[in-house]
């Protein structure tokens, strides 16, 4: 039970960061007979709830949703565009309008206690929270800290924060960064977007969708770098399908300021867009004017203040963390989620939520509990690119388990030659890449490029985490006609 004054609060636990992931640890934490208190700076339900990936796949919908239409034969006349204002009311109904409450119920239902503040660590299992002046309505001399204290365990679970490259001008133009752009009530007639990830990718397609003419600055040669090149290449000659400016190879070098006030905004009541038009001058010496920057170059974690003496950092700064992520040299401090630099998505924050908490509350009862199983994080989690076309993976690239010495052959194959695609859309363009370690005689890595392909990344992911021995796969009949045929066709060519 959570004891204490006003002052001074005790837990079992507390977990800094209301995001998904300390949502989950504490709750398993309580689940496992602690005391658990989350200390929250801004909205509990954190980034994916408000400004990532509820809001981002509540405005991408509308466009994937009139493109399968307009690829089925026969599905009747279909709008060209989709409607700004509908799409933006629907994205707010997803972020509840950007209030928690009901979160915060769900919180009180799971029985955890909720601090609304700023915490930084002050001493070994000591919290200091500082009152958020705007939330509180606090006069600054009434915002007094609060102090919380631990008997088992503090967990940094506060997500990242997104990087700003140093590029001359760059601030002064008043970037938007993901928050920004997933919380917009306006679109930019003419939007530059700089790097070519997976946050640069689905806004690109985003805002297209929406009626803006995009640029996409991308310093790589390809898109989306982290997964096999075929599906950075399909994506990029799509969004240029999609009017696109697609640049590759290129860099934003400055920016100027060259006057404010574009005259055709699309949407609601300006709340959130700057209003100033910005000339980039690419590597290239070209130019774009703009009437927004999008910054999409990378997130860093975003770990609290701590003035609890020697915690051990690596060479980049960060908490340098164990197999457990427990902060090496502390039998007391954990950093999970985004936070821990070994998850980027929420599924694999949640992930390591559940089996952290579970172990806070086996250490907490039995001091000789084993380590966490996070061997889902080693072998590649999965993720999906929500861009037209999709793009779903799990696992190694071919690249990647070479590097580790594996030998590997991979099975491409053509998704669009499999029956249940050429009835899912006129004309289906997709591709899928198995990659199978030759010794171990595993699947450890795919890769499917295609529409609608997220709902099939789950069956790759059963047969790579769960070690499906391939001589068994051919006993997994997909049903006729579905795009899973695909798996048939694997199999075939690889002989099994
Ligand atoms: C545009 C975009 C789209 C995305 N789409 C997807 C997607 O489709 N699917 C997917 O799985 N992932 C997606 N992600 C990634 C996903 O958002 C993150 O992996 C996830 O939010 C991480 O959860 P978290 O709980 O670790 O951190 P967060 O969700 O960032 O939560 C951290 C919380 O900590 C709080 N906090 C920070 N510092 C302090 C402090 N000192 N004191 C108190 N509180 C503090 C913050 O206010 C925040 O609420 C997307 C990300 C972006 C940017």
């Amino acid at each position: 039970m959570a004891a204490g004054n006003a002052q001074t609060q005790t837990y079992d636990v507390v977990v800094i960061g209301g995001g998904a992931v300390g949502e989950n640890l504490a709750d398993r934490a309580v689940q496992g007979g602690l005391s658990a208190a989350i200390v929250e700076s801004e909205l509990v339900g954190g980034e994916c709830s408000y400004w990532a990936c509820m809001p981002s796949k509540a405005l991408l919908r509308p466009g994937a949703a009139l493109a399968a239409a307009a690829a089925v034969p026969g599905a009747g006349e279909v709008p060209q565009h989709v409607d700004v204002k509908a799409t933006f009311a629907a994205r707010d109904s997803f972020t509840s309008d950007w209030n928690d409450e009901s979160q915060v119920e769900w919180l009180s239902s799971a029985g955890i206690d909720l601090i609304r503040g700023t915490a930084r660590i002050t001493g070994e299992r000591e919290v200091e929270v500082h009152p958020n002046i705007e939330q509180t309505g606090l006069a600054p001399e009434q915002a007094h800290p609060t102090t919380v204290r631990a008997r088992q365990a503090v967990a940094i679970c506060t997500g990242t924060t997104p990087v700003l490259p140093p590029i001359e001008g760059l601030a002064e133009s008043r970037p938007w960064t993901s928050a920004e752009a997933t919380a917009a009530t306006q679109v930019p007639p003419e939007l530059l977007i700089i790097g070519g990830g997976v946050v640069g990718c689905e806004m690109a397609t985003v805002y297209a969708d929406l009626g803006a003419r995009v640029h996409l600055i991308v310093r790589g040669k390809n898109l989306l770098a982290s997964v096999d090149e075929f599906a950075g290449e399909a994506v990029a000659a799509a969004l240029a399908e999609m009017g696109v400016d697609v640049r590759l190879s290129c860099e934003v070098t400055s920016c100027a300021q060259v006057g404010s006030g574009a005259a055709d905004l699309i949407g609601d009541d300006a709340t959130s867009f700057s209003g100033i038009r910005t000339e980039a001058t690419l590597s290239d010496g070209a130019t774009i004017v703009a009437d927004q920057i999008l910054v999409a170059t990378g997130r860093k974690p975003d770990v609290p203040e701590i003035t609890a003496g020697d915690i051990e950092r690596d060479e980049a700064g960060q908490l340098a963390l164990d197999d457990d992520l427990r902060a090496v040299g502390t039998d007391w401090l954990y950093v999970v989620g985004d936070a821990s630099g070994r998850a980027h998505t929420t599924h694999q924050g949640k992930y390591q939520a559940r089996i952290i908490g579970d172990l806070i509350a086996q250490r907490a009862g039995a001091p000789s509990a084993g380590s966490a199983d996070l061997r889902a994080d080693d072998m590649g989690p999965p993720q999906v690119i929500f861009t037209r076309p999709e793009v779903a993976h799990v696992g190694l690239t071919a690249a990647a388990a070479q590097e580790q010495g594996r030998n590997v052959k991979t099975f491409d194959q053509d998704l669009g030659a499999v029956a249940g695609a050429a009835l899912h859309a006129h004309d289906y363009q997709g591709q899928v890449r198995f990659v199978v370690d030759v010794e171990q005689q595993l699947l450890i890595g795919a890769t499917f490029v295609g529409q609608d392909v997220a709902e099939m990344l789950q069956a790759a992911t059963i047969a790579i985490i769960g070690q499906v021995p391939l001589q068994r796969l051919k006993h997994v009949v997909p049903a006729y006609p579905t795009m899973s045929e695909v798996w048939l066709r694997f199999i075939e060519a690889a002989g099994w």
